[in-house]
């Protein structure tokens, strides 16, 4: 059983109540297939200019997340019925994604729902 963060964007907070964030993480599949078994520790949402994001990891870490991930609609863009990487909703991820799993001394992964065909959740540790 491995404890889970989650940091979704505030550009999609009022259409998207995480559901398939929240399916894939329950199910283990997509972003969270390399575990066993899951346990949600905590969602935040980033606010721009994502100042605090660090700090958002820090408190997912102290309330018990082993590791935190990223919504995949940050990082990439839907296309029809299928999601293709970049054009996501947020620019800065990656530098967040690394300073934040620096700082906080825990992995921050992007990507939780639909993932884009091919793509592995990048780790950031
Ligand atoms: S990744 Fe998908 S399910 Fe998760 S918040 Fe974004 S749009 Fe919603
Ligand atoms: S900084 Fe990036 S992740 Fe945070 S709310 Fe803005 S666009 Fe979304």
């Amino acid at each position: 059983m491995i404890k889970i963060g989650m940091i979704r964007c505030e550009k999609n907070e009022k259409k998207c109540p995480l559901t398939n964030c929240i399916k894939c993480h329950d199910e283990t599949v997509q972003g969270f297939s390399e575990y066993d078994e899951c346990s949600l520790a905590g969602v935040f949402t980033c606010r721009c200019p994502g100042d605090n994001f660090t700090e958002m990891v820090k408190v997912l870490k102290a309330k018990g997340a082993e590791v935190v991930h990223i919504v995949t609609c940050a990082f990439s863009n839907k296309k029809e019925d299928s999601w293709s990487l970049g054009n996501g909703f947020c620019k800065q991820i990656d530098e967040f994604a690394i300073s934040a799993s620096a700082e906080a001394g825990i992995p921050v992964v992007k990507g939780t729902a639909h993932l884009p065909e091919g793509y592995i959740p990048e780790v950031f540790k």
